[in-house]
């Protein structure tokens, strides 16, 4: 099968700072992959880089084998690369429903954006409730779920989030990857999911990487990776 996404040699610098060199990743249609990696390994760098928040020094993105890297963040989202960012970024001012719309201001098909939204609503009761309350009023997993859902509405090819676990219980962690899943499954769309939390995110996704000091040091099936004595001890705490 053809990939969705192909990432060729990506190396990204902040000034004298290279924070990611010679990464190569592939995401499959429906698939969900999962980039793993501690504090610093230059996950959100990836992600940031694939999305045309930054442009990258060297190397290739192709998007259904088109070049996408060097194009706007908007352009790149409009081609179906979207990206809920680290800590969310919810319009805090603006209602639930309001940001939620925000999400689908590019689209012109009314009656898509309409099923979109309820489908949201399905995934995310809590959204339902809250939908006239003002983003900033949410809690952490709230949030969270609200910037899923805005995504969702910008009708992704590719999903990519950033960290969705940080700062949530393990409870509300388990609930938002069994509904990323859901989205995975309910509507084919294929996720790519940076997380420091292995454990959470080996158990869901299908594929996965682990990115060390800017590069991918293994690539394999989750299930693989789980079972890698090295990838226990260091990310799952075995010993
Ligand atoms: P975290 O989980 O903390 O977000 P990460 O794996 O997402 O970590 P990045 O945020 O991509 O890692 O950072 C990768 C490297 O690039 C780190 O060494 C970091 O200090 C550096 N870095 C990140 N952003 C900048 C920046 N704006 N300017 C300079 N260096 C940066």
């Amino acid at each position: 099968m053809q990939a969705l996404l192909q990432v060729k040699n990506l190396e990204t610098w902040y000034g004298p700072i290279a924070a990611m060199q010679g990464v190569n990743i592939e995401v499959r249609p429906g698939r969900m992959v999962a980039v793993l990696g501690a504090n610093g390994a230059g996950k959100t760098t990836l992600l940031n880089t694939l999305a045309g928040v930054i442009d990258p020094f060297k190397g290739q993105v192709l998007f259904l084998g088109q070049a996408v890297h060097g194009l706007d963040a908007d352009e790149v989202c409009r081609r179906g690369l979207v990206l809920v960012p680290e800590g969310r970024q919810v319009f805090p001012f603006l209602s639930v429903r309001d940001n939620l719309a925000m999400g689908a201001y590019t689209r012109r098909d009314t009656d898509g954006v309409i099923r979109d939204l309820e489908r949201v609503f399905q995934w995310f009761p809590r959204l339902k409730e809250r939908e006239q309350q003002h983003a900033g009023l949410l809690s952490g997993g709230e949030q969270q779920m609200l910037a899923i859902g805005r995504a969702v509405l910008a009708q992704p090819r590719l999903l990519m989030l950033d960290e969705p676990s940080l700062g949530l219980s393990p409870l509300l962690t388990k609930e938002i990857f069994s509904i990323i899943c859901r989205i995975r499954d309910e509507t084919g769309t294929a996720i790519l999911v940076v997380e420091q939390n292995a454990a959470i995110a080996l158990a869901h996704a299908d594929d996965g990487y682990i990115m060390e000091l800017g590069r991918i040091v293994a690539a394999d099936t989750c299930e693989a990776l789980s079972r890698k004595a090295d990838v226990q001890s260091s990310y799952l705490g075995g010993g």
